[in-house]
């Protein structure tokens, strides 16, 4: 069993956590809060709570949002702590089958392929396009899936497939670019979009092709086995070609906080300490997209150039991984607000209540409860468009955009960029 005693321990029970938890926020009671997960955990550690149907419902309804680790005074890493008994729950329970087909699929590049393309040649008979928010709703209940849920759309041609390995740009540079399973096989403007804006900046693209899906939503319910296996696959295959490029470039906020962040707590967490070192070794290199392109490039130059004249007004909604987990947050504003009418939401920091893979599905009322008063924040900004660099955001807030009929959809803002490049106007 993971030590918990330390975490427990290091609580002051301050409270400052609990008005910024995403799922305090939407079931107020002291048991789904930090300080209550906290506790119950250091119980458990003495002995006095076992992991029954309650406390596994408990922990099981944490967003690993962080919103309490950028608040706790003492640093206390409530998400970690949270991630760490799921693998307990996971083992006592077991996963849930429609979970081990996911990860299994995870896991199975090429048996993914074929179930995203059979997917796609038969998503009319049970899903409607739906193509004001981007998405698919039911014809009628599916298995853990309710009639009026908007659902992330799909592709005939997954983004991998879509490319040469080695993209010819004129050699100003070359990157590597990881993708991220939503964007790869549902959300694929946004590589369709990354691939246009390193064009025009004349930079190589190297497509990883044997990359892996990163692994974050079998960490985030328990399945280290997945976790294990993925992210050692992908450490190897990233060390074969990092010394060949500028940077990995990832456009996807929870990929890239698993990568540069998750994978190294994983296993130092486990003593594999060589493991740990080598995912430390290779974050360097390893940049969320619009971080990369607005730091490293002639991008905010070559939009200077194409001017203010976008209609569009925007919003920005920050992923928790990008703001809380890896500090990203200046940089999509910086490049959007070059060529986009921009405003903020009253609170874009506030989690949109994604949330993971049980979240999505058994505890989707929650999920739903915390899209809410993002969906009503947004509305109230007036903007047409929100972005936020996350397709895990993009999936959750289109719902929300859906269900409250707003008048803004989601875009990624690579995708954003990307057309701002494209219009002679822009
Ligand atoms: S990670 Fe988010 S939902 Fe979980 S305890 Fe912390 S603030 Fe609450
Ligand atoms: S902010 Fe940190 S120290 Fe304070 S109650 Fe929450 S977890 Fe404990």
């Amino acid at each position: 069993m993971f030590n918990y005693t330390s975490v427990s321990d290091a609580c002051i029970k301050c409270g400052k956590c609990v008005p910024v938890c995403t799922i305090h926020q939407v079931h107020p009671d002291e048991t789904t809060s930090p300080r209550g997960f906290i506790d119950l955990l250091g119980a458990h550690e003495r002995g006095e709570l076992a992991i029954d149907k309650t406390a596994k419902d408990i922990f099981e309804s944490c967003f690993l949002c962080t919103a309490c680790t950028e608040v706790c005074p003492n640093s206390l890493p409530t998400d970690m702590v949270i991630e760490e008994v799921r693998k307990e729950i996971a083992d006592q329970y077991g996963i849930a089958w429609y979970k081990r087909l996911f990860f299994f699929l995870l896991r199975h590049r090429r048996i993914m392929d074929i179930a995203s393309k059979l997917g796609y040649v038969f998503r009319t008979c049970a899903l409607s396009d739906n193509n004001q928010y981007g998405g698919m709703t039911p014809k009628f209940r599916l298995p853990i899936v309710k009639k009026d849920r908007l659902l992330p759309s799909m592709a005939s041609t997954s983004i991998l497939n879509s490319y040469d390995e080695e993209l010819d740009h004129g050699g100003k540079g070359r990157v590597a670019i990881f993708i991220g399973c939503l964007a790869n096989y549902n959300y694929t403007g946004i590589g369709h979009s990354l691939v246009k804006i390193l064009k025009a900046l004349e930079i190589d693209v190297f497509f990883a092709k044997e990359q892996k899906c990163c692994a974050a939503p079998a960490y985030f319910t328990g399945d280290f086995a997945t976790v294990e296996a993925l992210s050692k696959q992908n450490i190897a295959y990233f060390e074969s070609f990092i010394d060949e490029v500028d940077a990995i470039i990832v456009p996807e906020a929870t990929c890239s906080a698993m990568i540069k962040h998750d994978w190294e707590v994983f296993f130092r967490n486990r003593g594999m300490h060589d493991w740990a070192e080598r995912a430390k070794r290779l974050n360097k290199k390893i940049f969320m997209a619009t971080e990369w392109l607005a730091n490293h490039t002639e991008l905010p130059k070559l939009l200077e150039q194409k001017g203010a004249s976008k209609e569009l007004l925007v919003t920005y909604h920050d992923p928790c991984h990008a703001r809380k987990v890896q500090g990203i947050w200046q940089e999509p504003r910086a490049l959007l607000q070059t060529n986009y009418r921009f405003v903020e939401m009253s609170d874009p920091n506030r989690c949109c209540g994604f949330g993971g893979v049980t979240m999505q599905t058994e505890k989707f009322h929650l999920a739903e409860a915390a899209g809410k008063p993002k969906a009503a924040m947004i509305d109230e900004s007036g903007a047409d468009v929100v972005a936020a660099e996350c397709s895990a955001c993009r999936m959750q807030l289109s719902h929300a955009l859906y269900k409250n009929q707003s008048k803004a959809v989601f875009k990624n803002p690579i995708e954003l960029i990307a057309e701002a490049l494209e219009d002679g106007d822009a």
